[in-house]
């Protein structure tokens, strides 16, 4: 039986990090339990939803790939009719905003609502946390409602740097939630860190990678600061303005040079880098997370929330009570509904497999979509941007802090 992952999106949050560019807000509780219903709703009663927001989702596999690139934006309508495999869910994420601000109750609720409506043999079910908002109660509950692995909004040992992102929790949380988490039985537990926070400098970023080291999660993930219009701190920054310690935001260069010590810490603490941002001990790669980058598919509920049937991608909208009234209303607000090319398909399949450092098949994506791709291949195997070694294609180790200009220059 093939596997299908689900994303659940909750959209809230205590405070809004100056950094954040998602589309989370702060909000009464009192709006918790209302939108975990929407949710519960929105997952019992998906098929008839989605059916009526002109999205097509069998619960069976659609394959991407094999229409010709080239002969115009044809939608893959083959795959659809060839593909027949039916979908069990092994993954679950329960993402955010911060998810562990609701009462495990709701918690208990979304994933009594995924076992009910779809076959499911749970092997991952991550829980995204902030260390402050770790008990030992809340995480007892986590685990009996199913939980198995939890991500740590963690970003900083740094209580200088914490402050200045606006984070609500302080280094001792992360010393007090791990502990509380081992004990209620979770063996599964991923840390965030983002290099280029205000006030960090090499030896911040060192201490940072050091503590981890110590603390020896399963799983990381370093994410370098995006500045964009989307964030408070980005808006400052593009505005040549202080606020929000903008004047204390290390330069691109030093954030490269974050990545790179990260990269070697990492290795030498036992962490095998298995994607551009993702580092694991051996056996604890995000299973879910991999669907992204191998184009599985996916369903995602809640606000906002995006899905992949393997030939469609859409997503909900973000607002959260547009969302709760029209699910309320027996309404999907769909959005973004795209039915992928080829050309599409094939662009996929270039710049979200080469994000895993295990590297692409190029000859498997030369047969499926019947196009060549030597030269271009070639030429920046020539640059040094990627390694070929027979079909497979890499990134080259010492370009992944830059891989976006690889992906530019790919699709060029
Ligand atoms: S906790 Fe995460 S989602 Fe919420 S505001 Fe901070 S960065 Fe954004």
């Amino acid at each position: 039986m093939k596997k299908l992952g689900i994303y659940v999106q909750v959209p809230f949050c205590q405070t809004k990090c100056t950094y954040c560019n998602f589309h989370t807000g702060v909000v009464a509780s009192s709006r918790f339990a209302p939108y975990v219903e929407a949710v519960c709703r929105e997952i019992r009663e998906h098929r008839q939803l989605l059916k009526a927001a002109g999205v097509e989702w069998t619960g069976r596999l659609g394959r991407s790939g094999p229409d010709k690139v080239g002969t115009g934006a044809a939608p893959l309508q083959r795959q659809r009719e060839t593909s027949s495999e039916e979908l069990a869910v092994d993954t679950v994420y329960i993402g955010g905003g911060t998810p562990s601000l609701l009462d495990p109750v709701h918690l208990q609720d979304i994933l009594d609502a995924i076992r009910e409506t779809f076959a499911a043999d749970l092997a991952e079910v991550t829980l995204e946390a902030d260390p402050e908002t770790v008990e030992a109660a809340k995480a007892a509950a986590w685990v009996r409602a199913g939980i198995n692995r939890v991500s740590f909004g963690l970003q900083s040992f740094a209580d200088k740097e914490l402050i200045a992102a606006g984070r609500m929790h302080r280094r001792v949380d992360i010393y007090r939630a791990v502990p509380i988490l081992r004990e209620a039985g979770i063996r599964n537990i991923s840390f965030d860190l983002i290099a280029g926070l205000p006030h960090q400098t090499n030896a911040s970023w060192g201490q940072s990678l050091e503590e981890l080291a110590v603390l020896a999660p399963e799983h990381v993930s370093v994410y370098l600061l995006e500045i964009d219009e989307g964030s408070r701190l980005g808006k400052e920054l593009l505005q040549g303005g202080g606020k929000y310690s903008a004047g204390a935001v290390p330069s691109e260069d030093e954030m490269a040079e974050f990545y790179e010590m990260a990269q070697e810490a990492l290795g030498a603490a036992g962490y095998h880098h298995y994607e551009i941002s993702n580092w694991a001990k051996p056996g604890f790669e995000s299973k879910h997370n991999l669907k992204y980058w191998r184009r599985e598919p996916y369903l995602g509920f809640g606000a906002g929330a995006h899905s992949f049937s393997g030939t469609e991608r859409w997503a909900n909208a973000h607002d959260a009570v547009a969302y709760v009234s029209a699910v309320q209303g027996r309404r999907l607000p769909v959005e973004q509904h795209e039915t992928l090319t080829a050309e599409s398909a094939l662009e996929e399949e270039l710049f979200l497999g080469l994000r895993r450092l295990d590297g692409i098949d190029v000859g498997r994506i030369e047969r499926s979509y019947g196009v060549s791709l030597a030269n271009k291949i070639e030429r920046l195997r020539a640059t040094g941007f990627l390694e070929r070694d027979g079909d497979i294609v890499r990134l080259s180790a010492d370009r992944l802090a830059v891989s976006n200009e690889v992906f530019v220059a790919l699709m060029e």
